[in-house]
Parts: C-alpha cells; structure tokens; sequence
C-alpha cells in the first residue's frame, strides 16, 4: 500500500514522496506523506498519527512484505495490534532455489535448548557472542552470533560460505551467523497467521483493496503528477485525493445496492 510520485528532476524522474495509503473496507481512510526511500520505517508513524487523531485502533494490521521489520512486529504487539505482513522473504522461500540453499539458517536444525544450529554436514553451529544494532530509527535489537568449528574439511564449503571480499582463502573461512532470535521467533508467529485461512482472506483483500485504490487513484483518476510542492501541500493533495477516491466507491456501492458495507467516521 504506497505509491511515489515524481516531480520532474533534471529531465528525470526520481522519486520524491513516499505516500501511504491506509484502506477499510475500500475507502481511503488515512493518508500520509514522506520522503522516506522505503517503506518500513513509516508504518508506525502511520498508526501513530490515526490512533492521536481519531482515537482509533485497528486490532489487525494487513500489510505487504515492505513493511517486515522487527521493530513493527514489536510495536504491534506492544500495543495490542495483531499483524498480517508478508515477510520479506515469503516468496523467496517458496522456491526450491531457497528450500535446497544449505547457507541459510532456514534450511539448518535448530536446538532450542542447547542453542545451537546443525548444518547441512551435521556440525554444530554455537553462539559465541551477542551483539547489539541500533537502526536508523532508534531502535536496538539483539544479534545472536554463531559459529561453526569444524568446517576445515567440509565438502559442502563452497556452497555454505557465502563469497566474499574477504581476503582468507576459502579452506582457512568458518560458517558464521547472525540472528536475531526475536525477529525469527516473530516472523515465524506472523507467518502462522498469515497462511491461516484468515491470513489467506485477508491479504487477498488487502491486495484488492490497497493496490486497486492506488490503481483507481493513478490509473483511472490520471493523477500521476503532484501539481504542488512540499509534504504539506502534497499531503493536501492526496487527501482531496482520497475524497475524491471514497466519494466514487461510495457511488458505485450505491448504484449497485451495495452499502451496508460503508465503514463511517
Ligand atoms: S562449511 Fe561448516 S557449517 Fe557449512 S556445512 Fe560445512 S561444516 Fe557445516
């Protein structure tokens, strides 16, 4: 649920806002704009700003894979907010390319007692330190390192250690790993619900609903150009925007009959 648009930059176009869209039950219900190049950092601002204005809390949160980080699943659950995102590497980790990667930590045993992974020549992977990593917005997270010993003789080395530009030569290299044990424990749980029949049925319809305002915004509506400049007075532009958006699905409802679904605030 995003969309960038472009004001002409020496003859090209670059991307400039980040805008959100957040979507009920077909209608634009909240809008946001940002200069951030990605999409993750701006969801909880995103439900920040809804909760401070409206006083409204979404219990479910449906999003695709550019929102995954730890720090949203956290958020999430901190306060109270079931999340449906489509993690990062959901497709990826569909393919038989990934299912038979034996690098990935995926593809290795993990004993959850004694923490250690096993890899694909049955060796044990230990933690050997933890570090800590700050993001850009602020928030810390808890890397979990762990190394392997006995990879001196190993045949499955060149297919486990990832190429670098590390100047040892691969026989001297060891598996090494970085995890951090939050994010997998809250991917995993996301990920539960996401393949539940709920999970299905919900991202299929955040997928009509989000992607199809956009497209009904920028493909039927023409409106690809922001006429203005500024985060204000784009951000003015995408609400009249989404006025205009919410009034058009609100007429097609009621030519068609179709409006106990109207979601009011
Ligand atoms: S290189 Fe090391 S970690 Fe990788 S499969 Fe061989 S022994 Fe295991």
């Amino acid at each position: 649920m995003r969309m960038k648009e472009d004001p002409m930059k020496n003859g090209q176009l670059k991307p400039a806002y980040n805008i959100q869209f957040g979507v009920d039950s077909e209608y634009i219900v909240w809008v946001s704009s940002g200069h951030q190049p990605t999409d993750t950092t701006t969801l909880i601002p995103f439900l920040k700003s809804i909760e401070d204005y409206t006083k409204l809390k979404y219990p479910k949160i449906v999003a695709d894979s550019g929102y995954e980080s730890e720090e949203n699943y956290t958020f999430l659950e901190c306060n109270n907010q079931l999340s449906f995102i489509k993690p990062a590497n959901y497709e990826i980790s569909r393919t038989r390319k990934y299912k038979n990667d034996i690098r990935r930590i995926d593809n290795m045993d993990y004993d959850e007692k004694n923490d250690y992974y096993i890899c694909k020549n049955s060796k044990k992977l230990f933690a050997n330190k933890i570090i800590n990593r700050k993001s850009k917005t602020g928030y810390k997270s808890e890397i979990t390192c762990y190394a392997c010993e006995e990879c001196r003789d190993c045949q499955y080395k060149s297919g486990c250690i990832k190429r670098s530009n590390s100047k040892i030569p691969l026989e001297n290299r060891t598996k090494n790993l970085q995890v951090s044990k939050l994010f997998h424990k809250k991917r995993k749980e996301n990920l539960k619900r996401i393949i539940s029949p709920e999970g299905c049925e919900l991202r299929m319809n955040r997928s009509i609903q989000a992607e199809g305002a956009f497209a009904q915004v920028k493909q039927n509506m023409k409106f690809r150009r922001f006429l203005s400049r500024g985060k204000e007075n784009v951000l003015s532009e995408c609400v009249i925007v989404a006025i205009a958006h919410n009034i058009s699905r609100l007429h097609n409802k009621i030519v068609k009959k179709n409006v106990e679904n109207i979601f009011i605030i």
